[in-house]
């Protein structure tokens, strides 16, 4: 399959990786928005949130620890935002699901 961040996952193309293990990698943003941005992908293809079955609940749910547990790692401990963009209306580029994470400056509501 011809899918960036299934490369990314397997090595095939390189990124700053912070963690992995047998299901998730998270590496740093090629184009960050905050002094911290990275994100959070599962191993396995999932090309958008709406193709999620009930199976892929845990994983999920591991993205989310994941992507919190490295935010305080690398000092967000005063607060960080995680984004899962969605389609195009949604903001999504890249069909590979995917949680952003940012932090360590003042983020504003509404997001653009
Ligand atoms: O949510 P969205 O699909 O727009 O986010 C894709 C993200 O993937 C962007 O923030 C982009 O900078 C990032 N990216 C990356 N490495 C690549 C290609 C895209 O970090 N090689």
């Amino acid at each position: 399959m011809d899918c960036l961040f299934c490369k990314i996952a397997a090595g095939d193309i390189p990124s700053r990786k912070i963690y992995e293990d047998d299901r998730v990698v998270a590496f740093h943003d090629v184009a960050p928005q905050a002094p911290v941005h990275f994100l959070v992908i599962p191993r396995q293809h999932i090309s958008r949130l709406t193709d999620l079955t009930e199976d892929d609940r845990t994983l999920v749910g591991h993205i989310a620890y994941t992507a919190q547990r490295l935010a305080a790692e690398l000092g967000c401990d005063e607060g960080f935002r995680l984004v899962m963009n969605c389609n195009e209306l949604g903001g999504q580029t890249v069909f590979h699901i995917h949680m952003h994470v940012l932090g360590q400056r003042q983020l504003h509501w509404p997001p653009g």
